[in-house]
């Protein structure tokens, strides 16, 4: 008696004819088996939990119930047999990694509660976060939706990642935790203050925030402040009448649309005008705190702006000009 047995597409079309009649509850009690987190038969767009349909089906092609502790395989085995019939089944969707903006509300987070909580999946702190973060707009509704996405568990475990990479806990961790973790760790831990600015924020704008697009810019989320607020940097950066005063202004005091770093000028160099870009200078973790000025806006060439963004925290023209010709 196995599930390789099941032969017969309309022993399951029983099965979930019964289900149909009884209900899900009454269903799974009968049989004895537990709900389906993630495998799910779909007929005429129902859900069935799979398991038991394969185990019921079973009863009504060979006259045995397949118990739940007699399937040898997992879920995956019983989704392939079904499938193998001829049904549609559902597969739990992979989750993303941890973005740096939930990795920065985590560390906000453990940084306030180090040492006075103990994080484990049912602690008010740790189901707080976990629902806030199911809320944020940072992946796409999609994502979000599947009920294993940043669930209590998972941000319990993170939580005693970071504590196993704070030298104050030396000793108590393993030292685990994945490269993120580690990188948000060294970019916010000594400046708890910031990041409680930068979480203000990201919370603010996460709720409001439509929800991402693919923009074919993951290179750019890298950004240490996370995806959130890189949106909102981008939001300022291209606004076309925001952009247009600036380059005018400039054009008007100076008579040239120069490089504030390196002093590349496109017309110059190449006869084309206007090849520059308008980077917002005020740090991220303070973006929102007040209307944008023109001495917030500065013109660097393309270059220039990348490499702005590719340090952490990003930097400003000044300081990567003293950084390429000295103070
Ligand atoms: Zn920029
Ligand atoms: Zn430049």
């Amino acid at each position: 008696m196995a599930l390789a047995d099941l032969t017969d597409p309309n022993a399951v079309r029983r099965a979930i004819a019964e289900f149909d009649e009884r209900g899900r509850d009454a269903f799974l009690d009968e049989y004895g088996f537990h709900p389906a987190r993630d495998y799910f038969v779909v007929v005429d767009g129902k859900r069935y939990d799979s398991k038991a349909i394969a185990g019921v089906a079973h009863l009504y092609e060979r006259g045995a119930l397949l118990t739940a502790g007699e399937f040898s395989g997992g879920d995956s085995t019983v989704a392939t047999r079904l499938e193998k019939l001829g049904f549609e089944v559902t597969r739990p969707a992979s989750l993303p990694d941890w973005s740096i903006d939930e990795l920065m509300l985590a560390l906000d987070l453990y940084l306030r509660t180090r040492g006075v909580v103990s994080y484990s999946p049912t602690v008010k702190v740790v189901t707080d976060l976990s629902s806030e973060l199911r809320s944020l707009r940072i992946f796409s509704d999609n994502v979000r939706a599947n009920p294993r996405f940043r669930n209590p568990s998972g941000v319990a475990l993170k939580l005693h990642n970071f504590s196993s990479i704070d030298p104050e806990h030396a000793g108590r961790g393993m030292g685990h935790g994945g490269a993120g973790d580690r990188r948000v760790w060294e970019d916010w831990a000594h400046r708890a203050e910031e990041l409680a600015q930068a979480v203000a924020l990201i919370r603010a704008r996460g709720e409001t925030d439509e929800a991402p697009e693919d923009t074919g810019e993951e290179e750019e989320y890298e950004a240490p402040e996370g995806r959130i607020l890189f949106r909102e940097h981008r939001r300022y950066e291209r606004d076309r009448k925001l952009v247009a005063k600036k380059k005018a202004a400039v054009h008007k005091k100076t008579g040239r649309l120069a490089c504030e770093v390196c002093d590349f000028e496109s017309s110059e160099a190449y006869g084309v005008e206007g090849v520059i870009d308008v980077h917002h200078v005020v740090p991220l973790h303070k973006i929102g705190e007040s209307v944008t000025t023109m001495a917030d806006l500065a013109l660097v060439c393309p270059t220039c702006h990348r490499v702005m963004h590719k340090h952490r925290p990003i930097i400003s023209p000044a300081q990567l000009r003293a950084q390429r010709f000295g103070a």
